[in-house]
């Protein structure tokens, strides 16, 4: 017997820029620098500009920064205060995600 076709469901996967893993779209959060080159989270993904896909997992966004993936992708430098803004925008205080 065949192998049944896989494209049954049809979930758009984007690509974690930190694990480098196909996920769906509701486990990452898109990092967008807007025209005037203002980087933020897009939590709403509607932001106009350039966009980047990482894991809502902080271990993720720490490691574009690191690998500098991040800047590549959006073509800017990351800069610490930037870097603050997207730590604070991951540890959202209603979801807090904990960790040990
Ligand atoms: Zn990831």
């Amino acid at each position: 017997m065949d192998t049944a076709p896989k494209t049954e469901k049809k979930v758009p996967l984007r690509l974690c820029l930190g694990c480098r893993e196909m996920k769906q779209k509701s486990e990452l959060f898109r990092i967008v620098k807007s025209p005037d080159a203002i980087v933020s989270i897009d939590l709403k993904r509607k932001k106009p500009g350039r966009g980047a896909y990482v894991c809502n997992d902080i271990k993720c966004l720490n490691k574009v920064i690191k690998t500098n993936a991040l800047a590549r992708a959006l073509k800017t430098k990351i800069s610490e205060e930037i870097i603050n803004e997207l730590t604070a925008g991951y540890i959202k205080p209603e979801e807090s995600i904990i960790e040990s």
